[in-house]
């Protein structure tokens, strides 16, 4: 016997199914693609350097991005690990366009691009709008990592679709957190700011995401898995971090279980299947959480 609720459904004393959990930010090429399913993870959005390699009946759905669209010399060229063919460089509208098009060739259906004055040189207003309209032209949204002051204005001025990361280099001002929240998709990535002993970035994102989310900003569950000691699964610190940031569990489970997220047509090939009641209290919630492990559709009939 099932119930129906708005965000799953319930197997009457075994547990709950969910579409299937999300992490809109991975780097497969830097982890053990193989351990997420285990870790409640069903579906990816590989955000650069990884392409497929063969097919893998072990890993969660993956919509990727291929190669990061940088300035030349900018991030992450010049990062250790960064294989080299990772990033690809632009200097001119026309470099752009031939670099989203060579994205769109290699399978890509999403479009990364890096803002990160921090770590070296920025792509100019002519490349980065160049990238972001051929992009639109082919229907990939598009995805910056913007760092530094002023980069995340940038982005969202030349119409960027998403950051990658919430911004985390400096508190946005109001009227730009309600104007970014009418149009774009913030993926959290929270944690990766002290792994559990949280820095200032920690702080200024914690602030900016609550005001996004507040101003009905749209939310996604991302974790830049392959950066930094991250478990390969549902991360229970990041669970912690939203909550934190003013998102209810509900709205922790519209971040986590998103039907098309960027507009992306990800297969559904596995649910998220989460044992035992679901707690009340948000601690118990986090812990719940994070003993989901992800099923295909014949694993779980087994379960019903
Ligand atoms: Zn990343």
């Amino acid at each position: 016997m099932t119930g129906q609720s708005f965000h799953g459904h319930f197997l009457h004393g075994r547990g709950a199914v969910y579409r299937g959990f999300l992490d809109a930010h991975v780097h497969l090429a830097l982890i053990d693609p193989g351990q997420l399913v285990d870790g409640g993870i069903a579906r990816v959005i590989d955000l650069g350097g990884w392409l497929p390699n063969g097919k893998r009946e072990d890993m969660p759905d993956v919509a990727y991005a291929y190669q990061f669209l940088t300035a030349p010399g900018g991030y992450p060229s010049q990062a250790g690990w960064a294989e080299p063919g990772w990033c690809r460089e632009i200097a001119t509208a026309a470099d752009a366009a031939a670099a989203v098009d060579l994205q769109a060739a290699a399978g890509a259906s999403v479009l990364k691009v890096t803002l990160n004055a921090v770590a070296g040189p920025v792509l100019n207003a002519k490349g980065l709008t160049a990238a972001v309209d051929r992009a639109h032209e082919c229907g990939l949204p598009v995805v910056a990592h913007a760092e530094g002051a002023g980069q995340a204005d940038r982005a969202f001025a030349a119409g960027v679709d998403a950051f990658a990361h919430t911004p985390f280099s400096e508190r946005l001002a109001d009227d730009l957190v309600t104007a970014m929240a009418a149009s774009m998709t913030w993926i959290s990535t929270l944690d990766i700011h002290g792994w559990g002993t949280p820095t200032e970035a920690f702080d200024i994102a914690s602030d900016n995401l609550h005001r996004f989310h507040a101003a009905g900003g749209r939310v996604l569950y991302g974790t830049d898995l392959g950066n930094g000691p991250l478990v390969l699964g549902i991360n229970r610190r990041e669970i912690s971090a939203l909550l934190g940031a003013g998102l209810t569990p509900d709205d922790v489970l519209d971040a986590l279980c998103p039907r098309a997220p960027l507009g992306l047509a990800l297969a559904d090939t596995r649910v998220t299947f989460i044992p035992g009641e679901r707690p009340r209290d948000p601690d118990e919630f986090t812990e719940w959480l994070g003993s989901a492990r992800a099923l295909t559709h014949s694993e779980l009939e087994v379960l019903e």
